[in-house]
């Protein structure tokens, strides 16, 4: 639970101070950007499949309660059980309590952003619960008692030597500069949790209402040993993830798999139905499917910004943000980053603590252009905005003010030429004061926050207007 305010300014400071990460961020991100752009340009029918896909969306979260009951009986009818959590705090105590009733003391994990949400793994271990995660990036998040930096590669922001030290320090062996070494180090360790676990919990990509399916997608294999070794399964879901019918399925897979790492298929897909039948050698004899609402019933409500339940998490929008690229996902506070993170946070938290969220966006719109569900991004940041605005409104705020009264001169000042005109005379007498090699520099406050990290061009001497009198002057300004 968020307990203070993100301060989104203070936290991209500190991250723009760090050129490792930066160089780490320009790295990833530039060749996300690449593979997802490879893979998306061999499938002819992309913009189909991504118009199909919002639309199916569009009629699930329309219909949210219906699929959700649908869902419901599905699973029930296959022998699971669902449980239904309001908030975040209600579904890890659902968690704890199935972990409780059947005496359970390891837990395995399988990435999973929900769970990261509702902070599962803080209330587990508080609980007496051993909880590993399985993923090796959000494996060496935990070992560092660190957050996610990413929502498909959590560890992006370790460097190789950084993990090497890490092992070093956890297992007690030499400090390897080989990734595979690496690996094998997490393997070994891993290994001896799966056959030690349980219990198993993952996340949910996508949850059939139809047939009660869940689907998990990943690289690594881990989610399916965590799914099938222990004998009970626990899947959590944020409500929105319901696909309607099984046929469907494989537009979202197409979609997600190009989307976050530019492949034609992830590696392990894994359709889960239900727990072990009879007759059956392997799989949990317990399947426990938690539904996750935390806030997204109510976003489901509003028409301006309804759309961000449509995200399937692919990190696309991630990696083309150029905000993002510059500072990072602990930037934005809480487990969701870039633009997913500017507009799903604030709907799934405390507005005034999440406030300048919807704020960390240039709106270049570059997000949906890449996003495989179509969220318009600029649309539902400026329907957020505008709420902040509402919601500090007649409260002291000094920056809010000095950004109205400059608005206002400014729009007072540009819709008459006069006055056009005669700003920016003054501002190449005034300028005089502060050029230096066509710049200006050492402005006074508050232009000099500007000039302390960027230039600022001198004004021309000559005006543009001018300019163009004397370059096309004829009849009624046409070029001569
Ligand atoms: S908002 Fe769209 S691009 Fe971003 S993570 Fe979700 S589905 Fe992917």
């Amino acid at each position: 639970m968020i307990t203070e305010r993100i301060d989104f300014k203070k936290n991209s400071v500190e991250a723009l101070g760090n050129p490792k990460l930066k160089k780490a961020l320009v790295n990833f991100t530039d060749r996300s950007r690449a593979s997802r752009q490879k893979a998306v340009s061999g499938v002819s029918e992309w913009e189909e499949l991504r118009s199909e896909a919002r639309g199916i969306k569009e009629e699930v979260i329309k219909n949210l309660d219906s699929y959700l009951l649908e869902l419901e009986k599905s699973v029930t009818r296959l022998g699971g059980k669902v449980h239904w959590a309001k908030n975040a705090e209600e579904a890890s105590a659902i968690v704890v309590d199935i972990a409780r009733k059947n005496n359970v003391k390891n837990v395995v994990k399988s990435k999973s952003m929900a769970t990261e949400e509702i902070e599962l793994n803080r209330h587990l271990i508080s609980n007496g619960i051993n909880t590993v995660e399985t993923d090796l990036g959000e494996y060496i998040v935990q070992l560092c008692d660190d957050h996610p930096f990413h929502i498909i590669t959590p560890a992006i922001h370790k460097t190789k030597e950084d993990i090497s030290k890490l092992f070093s320090e956890k297992f007690d062996v030499p400090e390897y500069e080989d990734p595979q070494k690496l690996t094998n180090i997490a393997r070994k360790e891993l290994r001896e949790k799966f056959l030690s676990a349980d219990m198993g919990i993952s996340g949910v990509n996508f949850a059939v209402a139809e047939t009660g399916t869940i689907a998990i997608v990943e690289n690594e294999g881990n989610a399916r040993l965590a799914t099938t070794f222990p004998d009970i399964h626990v899947a959590i879901m944020g409500i929105e993830k319901i696909v309607p019918k099984l046929k469907q399925l494989s537009i979202f897979l197409s979609l997600l798999a190009r989307s976050a790492t530019g492949q034609k298929s992830s590696t392990y897909v894994s359709l889960i139905t239900g727990p072990r039948r009879e007759g059956e050698s392997d799989g949990p004899q317990q399947f426990h499917l938690v539904f996750v609402d935390n806030g997204r019933s109510d976003i489901a409500k509003s028409e301006e910004t309804r759309e961000s339940l449509y995200c399937i998490r692919c990190g696309a929008c991630i990696n083309i943000c150029p905000v993002y690229r510059q500072v990072g996902g602990h930037s934005y506070g809480l487990v969701y980053s870039g633009p997913i993170g500017a507009i799903i946070t604030p709907q799934l938290n405390d507005p005034q603590k999440t406030a300048d969220l919807p704020f960390a966006s240039s709106l270049c719109g570059a997000c949906r252009d890449v996003c495989p569900v179509k969220i318009d991004f600029p649309h539902v940041l400026l329907s957020l905005r505008q709420k902040v605005v509402e919601e500090t409104k007649g409260r002291a705020n000094l920056q809010g003010l000095m950004e109205k009264i400059a608005f206002q001169v400014w729009s007072f000042v540009f819709s008459k030429p006069f006055y056009y005109s005669l700003t920016g005379r003054m501002m190449v007498f005034l300028q005089y004061f502060y050029q230096k090699d066509n710049e200006l520099r050492g402005l006074p406050y508050p232009f000099s926050k500007w000039t302390k990290e960027k230039n600022f061009p001198a004004f021309s001497r000559k005006p543009f207007r001018k300019r163009w009198k004397e370059q096309y002057h004829g009849k009624n300004g046409i070029m001569r």
